[in-house]
């Protein structure tokens, strides 16, 4: 069921961590084959699910990926770009850049961009943070490394915008903002986040509540949407989905309903490269 190209762009983005979950985020944990094993159901079990689903109803969209999982699952790779779908940057390693030095971050964008173009042809065009954490240098890094997007900030929930980069802030002063750049700004939410909402989490380091009722999320999911279509004249919205965490039935269900609602309201499903391209063209 191929859906209406007109209307407001709902951007499904899927951000395939896999194992780096954990390696990243987890280093001392990370050999433990429980937290292996809930990376690998991303890729092994969620992915084709996933694919599926959006081949049903003929819709493209964007994953972010970490180059080293590009570089162990060439053959998901393969799956998703023959489905015409894009692939932007999530790292290399999947490490947060606010954790990095300058040099450190940048590495890690060549690094990544050197496995995308490998595999895709050609540089990423977009980024999103992993753990949505972006440094001071994030967005000059961005811009030197010739990307046209980010999608890792807050500022706004529908209206994508131009990032801003050089705020000096301290603490007993008032901030010094930066001067708006030409990155454009796909902005998110943890509320559009099926991480939060859903993933249990234990280690001796972290403890993430999770399992919410999947019809709850995916009611306030159809709100978003719906407050949308009746209070803007044009706006985007991202859902951001980890094919480990939504990839569970009731989850993939609710998932569903989702794209339905929308479609039945007016979405177009756009990739994050397009909705950007769209954006820039409407000023
Ligand atoms: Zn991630």
């Amino acid at each position: 069921m191929p859906l209406s190209p007109k209307g407001f762009p709902v951007l499904l983005s899927f951000d395939i961590d896999a194992e780096t979950m954990w390696t990243a985020r987890d280093p001392k944990n990370a050999d433990r084959p429980i937290l292996m094993s809930q990376g690998a159901y991303g890729w092994k079990v969620g992915m084709p699910r996933i694919l599926d689903l959006l081949a049903r109803y003929g819709l493209r969209v964007t994953f972010f990926v970490p180059g080293l999982v590009m570089e162990q699952r060439p053959a998901m790779v393969e799956a998703i770009l023959k489905a015409g779908h894009e692939i932007a940057h999530h790292g290399w390693t999947h490490r947060p850049p606010a954790s990095l030095t300058r040099d450190e971050e940048e590495g890690e964008l060549v690094r990544g961009n050197e496995s995308i173009r490998k595999l895709t042809g050609r540089a990423a065009r977009g980024y999103r943070s992993p753990a949505w954490d972006l440094s001071p240098h994030s967005i000059g890094l961005f811009l030197k490394h010739g990307f046209l997007y980010d999608s890792s900030l807050m500022g706004d929930d529908y209206t994508p915008y131009y990032a801003r980069h050089g705020d000096i802030i301290e603490l007993e002063k008032p901030a010094a903002f930066g001067k708006e750049t030409t990155l454009v700004e796909m902005p998110i939410h943890w509320a559009a986040d099926d991480a939060p909402h859903f993933e249990y989490v234990r280690t001796e380091t972290t403890f993430r509540q999770g399992l919410m009722n999947a019809n709850a999320v995916g009611e306030n999911w159809i709100g978003d949407f719906l407050f949308m279509r009746d209070s803007v004249e044009w706006g985007v919205l991202t859902y951001t989905c980890h094919p480990y965490v939504i990839g569970r039935g009731a989850r993939m269900m609710m998932l569903e309903r989702v794209i339905r609602a929308a479609a039945d309201n007016g979405a177009a499903f756009l990739t994050m490269e397009e909705a950007a391209q769209e954006f820039q063209g409407r000023k």
